[in-house]
């Protein structure tokens, strides 16, 4: 089981510290850059398929470091092309094959490798990361978009989110946050990733230094190579935390996540806004501009008769002129079991205009992949439920 494989592994290295390693057991310091090589812009993870090392060296590559952690126990393929993975961080997929039963299939055409033994991995410890893939309105290119968890389940308990449902169950290494976006992009039909949300499960800046070093990984050359300015790291709204990345300029979007026009609407659906007041994430994101000249998105997620009524819209847009900031529409995607609607089109139509008409620069993020519950923490929670 990967919980207890205590071996080095690979997607929490940076270039030094894997020549160190390598050094270690003997091999050459030009060793590290051809193995960042092949995972990172080959995609080959499996030292076995590393034509270029000695046989020797494959050979202890296999044994002592571990390359991908976890199991994926469900893939997702959505009508739109959204595609999503529930990974068990306590399995590996030695686990999953262990019996020799093929597991899953072509359920539906939607749905491929579909768990079916419900008894394997808790959902205690997994987590979801989402690929969407969309237009861009502004370029015509086509954006793929991976959405990654920071953390097994939140903390923080948002009312009308999944992942809140259960509380934190731990947080995510640097490595389990890239290995996401690998893993997304070596997915069919997928390829180079273009952007990435921590909009997954969890609060990414109260685990903020395994965010802020899987945000390098993602972004640097021996890396990933995503453009920075296409990584959002996404709060509910730590205000300290939100300086301290602003002091460390990554150069990544923050967005926070408002969700509500004033405190009293906030505090109903967000526990956490019961210590932050929408004034204070003001003022942290002020700091955020200044300091690094970034703009700030102001996510709003737009639950049917709580905060979606033309007063909130108004409030909502007093509220963005305080800072540099631009405001994506999210409409809800139901989650079985919790109280909160999506709201009709037209009142997110209505909603949208009055922000336009305030002179707010406003997006309606589309909804994708409805047919496959991408809303974040939903596959968990229905494998939780099953
Ligand atoms: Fe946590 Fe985000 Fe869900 Fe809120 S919406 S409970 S911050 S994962």
């Amino acid at each position: 089981m990967a919980v207890t494989d205590n071996r080095p592994y690979f997607f929490d290295q940076t270039p030094d510290t894997l020549a160190a390693l390598l050094a270690d057991w003997g091999m050459p310091r030009f060793r590290a850059a051809q193995v960042m090589d092949w995972v990172y812009q080959k995609g080959v993870a499996n030292p076995q398929a590393m034509v270029n090392l000695s046989k020797q060296d494959r050979v202890m590559l296999v044994e002592r470091m571990v390359f991908l952690r976890g199991a994926v126990l469900q893939h997702q393929l959505a009508t739109d092309g959204t595609q999503k993975l529930l990974v068990d961080w306590s399995l590996t997929e030695d686990d999953l094959h262990a019996d020799d039963k093929p597991r899953g299939g072509e359920a539906s055409g939607t749905s491929l490798n579909v768990l079916q033994d419900t008894t394997l991995g808790s959902s205690k410890t997994q987590t979801e990361c989402v690929m969407i893939p969309a237009t861009s309105s502004d370029s015509g290119k086509l954006r793929k978009t991976a959405c990654v968890s920071s953390q097994i389940g939140c903390a923080v308990g948002c009312k009308f989110c999944a992942s809140g449902m259960g509380g934190l169950d731990g947080n995510l290494s640097p490595g389990q946050i890239v290995q996401q976006v690998w893993q997304l992009a070596q997915l069919p039909k997928v390829g180079r990733i273009s952007n990435v949300v921590f909009m997954g499960m969890g609060e990414p800046l109260t685990n903020f230094r395994a965010v802020t070093h899987a945000a390098k990984a993602m972004t640097a050359d021996w890396g990933l190579g995503i453009s920075v300015r296409k990584v959002t790291i996404s709060t509910v709204g730590v205000p300290n935390m939100m300086k301290r990345l602003a002091e460390q300029d990554l150069g990544v979007t923050l967005a926070i996540s408002l969700h509500a026009p004033n405190d009293a609407v906030r505090k109903q659906i967000i526990p956490w806004a019961e210590f932050v007041t929408i004034d204070q994430l003001i003022e942290a994101g002020r700091y955020y501009f200044e300091k690094t000249g970034r703009e700030v998105t102001l996510e709003y997620i737009l639950l049917s008769g709580v905060n979606d009524q033309p007063e909130h819209a108004r409030e909502l847009a007093e509220v963005s002129r305080k800072l540099r900031s631009n405001i994506n529409l999210i409409r809800y995607n139901e989650v079985d079991g919790l109280p909160f609607g999506r709201p009709l089109n037209e009142a997110v139509y209505v909603f949208q205009q009055i922000l336009r008409d305030a002179g707010r620069v406003v997006h309606l993020r589309a909804s994708r992949g409805r047919d496959i519950a991408a809303a974040c923490g939903q596959l968990r929670h229905e494998q939780a439920q099953a």
